[in-house]
């Protein structure tokens, strides 16, 4: 028989943290707790394999499921003493989703499950409290409504204001236990007027409806727009954990709370979080309560007058810390925990593994190797490259004056500006017309999250760090001021309000996430630095990896960059670039468009000094690092104008008739100029423009040679090969310059001649390619465009259909497709090497800078990646984390 059901309590789990993919991320956690012997409400985890079962079988449960979770419920019966269903005393159960990664708020969740009419008195006379029974009837009457029965919350709302303003209360709180009855009362009767039957009574209905409800909330939209934001599968599934409940709710010697074992936004190592007194769960992070702290350290810091936990629940708070401290040391990692207070006695309902700001996870990971809790190459392991990004973030230049006009939470770091926006759809279409905003929220809700994702930062007036805005804006890596409560957001007139100002809708501020402060308008800012405990991982990264990482550049400037985030080299330099800036882009056309090879040598003539400059910097810049330089590659109608004026308008700088130019443009117009007349077909076609590039290389590696000292060894890139004589040629030609130059210099310089393998035909012949090339190097834009004959251009349009309906989950142009590109790149690399053994191979098409495709260059024992200059340092930690997995395989092996 199947096992579907894992249950925990009283010192004793079925499963534990290493059960992730079965129980989820929260049910296996409650298991290890539990194994722990901490105290944890006794439950039930049913596994995430049983939601697909119920996809997969028309929304049915799995047949011996039932009678594996009412075995579960008969054993929490016993450690708890009560009776599901009973009406003297009623054992209640919540029940909640976990998923193998954690998906904050976006599925749902029933607390108080087991109330009814009769069920209620019972809770009543054992809490000695009609009051709270009778609150989490109504709560739960409210939440199952909503989450089961699919009726809106806001109506159950609505009554309750109506019946709050007959009774003269203005808060929840001054509700009496008999008005609360009255609610519940009318409650039921609108769901039976709406639904035509009554709200279910029977415990055994509500469970079952529950927990059909959770594992149809995974695919909700919120869900499904949350997975193919974090790239999670479908077929994961989450697991529901059905467990006692335990009350926060039950006078001013119960709480409910929050905590970090370390702090998530500096990585300080200090208890973090905050707390509620007489408050249910779910309060907390809907920040609509302002929370107390937790340390006293933490309340003189922040500034609260209510008395923090630890001088308010002394004894609990000690049981609490020393539980933290040992959750630590048992995770080896930092614990982001959930509990509550029930009358004085604590109860763990959750620790996971904190989500932190990457300058936490930077600190956490460098302090945990010097308490010794685990070595060098797993804090490099620990850092997750792509977050890289946010320590990437300009701050605001600390010399300027600012004009602060409200402050909040410093939530999530970083600065940012942009213009306001009020909704997350307002968000998403200024991104989609390439402006930048700042979404400014009351508070925002998972319901905000594709706005969030489409913003430069995010500003909320209401909660706390904890709140949904905070912890979702760290994640996503993007700046976030919280809790600005000296600022009001006024929805109705479409302006937020701050000090001394008012602005609307586009008006520009910035935010600093870091101090919390908002700023009119836009401010100074400074490009980070990589120091500090970022620069240790680094070192540790750099000791680690097997393979270099050089940049794309084309300009000094991008070169410079590079360098300064531990580029090691140039892995491509298009020179085409080159040719678009001031004068040169005329020169260029005057080439393009002259009549014979006579005109374009006079063209190329002149080009020659400003690409020999060019090479010249680049060389000195790298100081003897390897730079590979490709030859001319896009087709040559992208230097001509396009449109009517443009035609007009060159044609009379060049002293040329619109009408001679136009038929000039129209001629060298193509249908398919991705596969047309490019790439070392220009080469093979003119190679007088090769011949001018070349000796533009060779005379500025004699120059930087002489001005640096080092001997510079280019190594020039042939595009677009597909055929071995196509390289044979162009290598011809680059040859007798190599020679003249050598001749008229005198001086003797090593070269490469290499091709990138772009075509399945060069990945397929690479052994025979390899005879002539002296490298290989990868170029996977134009590979994946070539293999999957999709348009790189023109992806875009279908990509995103093919990801929403399961065809493909990751666009491929992005993260590299092992299967087919992967396997081309394989046979070329093992088919290269068989010819040459020590050739040297890289890629450099937009692939070498993402983590995952990085992880398969390690694989295929490729010697370098090469990518973008912002995302070297990610590269040069992904290439780490790649070496420290194969050592691990190959220890494991
Ligand atoms: C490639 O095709 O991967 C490449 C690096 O060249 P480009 O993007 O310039 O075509
Ligand atoms: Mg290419």
């Amino acid at each position: 028989m199947e096992k579907w059901v894992y249950t925990f309590g009283a010192g004793l789990a079925e499963g534990g943290a290493g059960d992730v993919e079965k129980l989820g991320g929260k049910g296996a956690n409650l298991a290890e707790m539990a194994g722990l012997g901490l105290p944890v409400p006794p439950g039930l985890t049913i596994i995430a394999d049983a939601c697909t079962h119920f996809y997969t079988h028309q929304r049915n449960f799995p047949d011996e499921m039932k009678t594996q979770v009412l075995d579960g419920i008969g054993g929490i019966e016993a450690i708890t003493g009560r009776t599901f269903g009973d009406a003297r005393n009623p054992l209640l159960l919540s029940v909640r989703s976990g998923a193998r990664s954690s998906m904050p708020g976006m599925m749902d969740t029933v607390l108080n499950l087991g109330l009814n009419d009769e069920t209620v008195q019972g809770l009543a006379h054992n809490a000695e409290d009609d009051r709270f029974a009778w609150d989490s009837y109504r709560r739960f009457i409210q939440m199952y409504s909503d989450v089961v029965l699919g009726l809106d919350h806001e109506i159950f709302e609505e009554i309750l204001d109506d019946e709050k303003a007959r009774f003269g209360h203005e808060f929840d709180t001054d509700m009496t236990a008999a008005e609360w009855q009255h609610v519940t009362r009318i409650y039921k009767q609108m769901i039976e007027d709406e639904l035509g039957e009554p709200f279910p009574q029977d415990p055994q209905v509500q469970l079952w409806g529950a927990i059909g409800a959770v594992f149809s909330s995974w695919m909700n939209a919120r869900a499904v727009t949350y997975r193919q934001l974090h790239n999670i599968p479908v077929h994961w599934g989450t697991a529901v954990n059905v467990q006692a409940m335990v009350f926060g709710n039950l006078g001013s010697t119960s709480a409910t709370g929050v905590a970090f074992t370390r702090n998530p936004s500096t990585g300080e190592k200090e208890l973090y979080g905050e707390f509620l007194v007489n408050a249910q769960g779910e309060d907390v992070v809907a920040g609509i309560r302002t929370p107390q702290s937790l340390t006293e350290a933490a309340r003189l810091e922040s500034g609260y007058d209510k008395p923090a936990m630890e001088k308010l629940m002394p004894e609990a708070f000690a049981e609490f810390l020393a539980i933290c401290n040992r959750l630590e040391t048992h995770y080896q990692d930092m614990q982001d925990v959930e509990f509550t207070i029930e009358r004085g006695k604590l109860w763990m309902l959750q620790t996971r593994s904190g989500k932190r700001t990457t300058k936490a996870a930077m600190k956490i990971a460098v302090d945990m190797v010097a308490e010794g809790l685990i070595s060098e190459d797993e804090a490099v392991s620990r850092i997750e490259p792509s977050s890289l990004d946010q320590l990437l973030h300009p701050t605001i230049d600390p010399r300027v004056a600012r004009e602060v006009i409200g402050s909040g939470l410093p939530a999530s770091p970083g600065a940012a500006t942009g213009e306001i926006v009020f909704t997350a759809e307002d968000a998403v279409s200024a991104k989609e017309e390439g402006r930048k905003v700042i979404l400014v929220r009351m508070e925002t809700s998972p319901e905000d999250i594709h706005g969030m994702h489409a913003a430069e930062g995010v500003l909320t007036t209401r909660g706390g760090m904890t709140s949904h805005a905070a912890v979702v804006a760290r994640g996503m890596g993007i700046p976030c001021v919280a809790g600005a409560g000296t600022m009001r957001v006024d929805f109705r007139n479409g302006a937020l309000i701050g000090v001394g100002v008012q602005l609307k809708k586009g008006d520009i501020i910035t935010i600093d996430g870091s101090s919390g402060q908002v700023l009119k308008g836009t401010v100074p800012m400074l490009q980070p630095e990589l120091s500090g405990d970022f620069a240790q991982i680094m070192a540790w990264a750099d000791k680690t990896r097997r393979m270099t990482v050089r940049t794309n550049a084309d300009t000094p400037g991008d070169a410079r960059a590079a360098r300064s985030f531990g580029a090691e080299g140039i892995g491509l330099c298009r020179t085409e670039h080159m040719f678009f800036e001031g004068e040169r882009i005329h020169v260029m056309r005057e080439m393009i468009l002259a009549e014979d090879e006579t005109g374009r040598r006079a063209a190329l003539d002149k080009l020659l000094p400003m690409q020999r400059s060019d090479f010249t910097e680049l060389f000195s810049i790298m100081h003897g690092l390897p730079v590979t330089i490709r030859l001319l590659d896009p087709p040559l109608h992208e230097f001509l104008p396009k449109t009517e004026e443009e035609i007009a308008e060159v044609a009379a700088a060049m002293g040329m008739e619109p009408r001679a130019l136009s038929q000039r443009v129209d001629a060298l117009h193509e249908f398919n100029p991705m596969l047309g007349h490019r790439g070392c077909r220009l080469a093979i076609s003119y190679p007088e423009i090769a011949e001018m590039q070349a000796r533009a290389i060779f005379e500025a590696a004699i120059a930087a040679a002489l001005e640096t000292g080092e001997p510079v060894v280019p190594e020039i890139m042939v595009p677009l090969v597909g055929l071995r004589s196509e390289l044979d040629y162009v290598k011809g030609v680059i040859d007798g310059v190599a020679s003249e130059v050598m001749r008229e210099g005198a001086l003797e310089i090593s070269y490469l001649v290499g091709t990138m393998i772009e075509l399945p035909r060069a990945a397929i012949r690479a052994h025979v390619i390899a005879e002539a090339a002296e490298f290989f190097s990868f170029g996977t834009n134009d590979l994946t465009q070539t293999t999957f004959g999709m348009s790189r251009d023109d992806a875009s349009a279908f990509i995103p259909t093919y990801q929403k309906k399961g065809i493909i989950e990751r666009d491929p142009f992005i993260s590299l497709d092992f299967d087919g590109v992967g396997e081309l790149i394989r046979i070329a690399a093992e088919r290269g090497r068989q010819t040459r053994p020590d050739m040297k191979l890289g890629i450099c098409g937009e692939h070498g800078g993402d983590p995952t495709s990085i992880h398969f260059c390690e694989d295929v024992g490729l010697d370098y990646v090469s990518c973008s200059p912002f995302r070297v340092p990610i590269a040069r930690l992904s290439a780490a984390q790649a070496t420290i997995k194969q050592q691990r395989l190959a220890r494991h092996a």
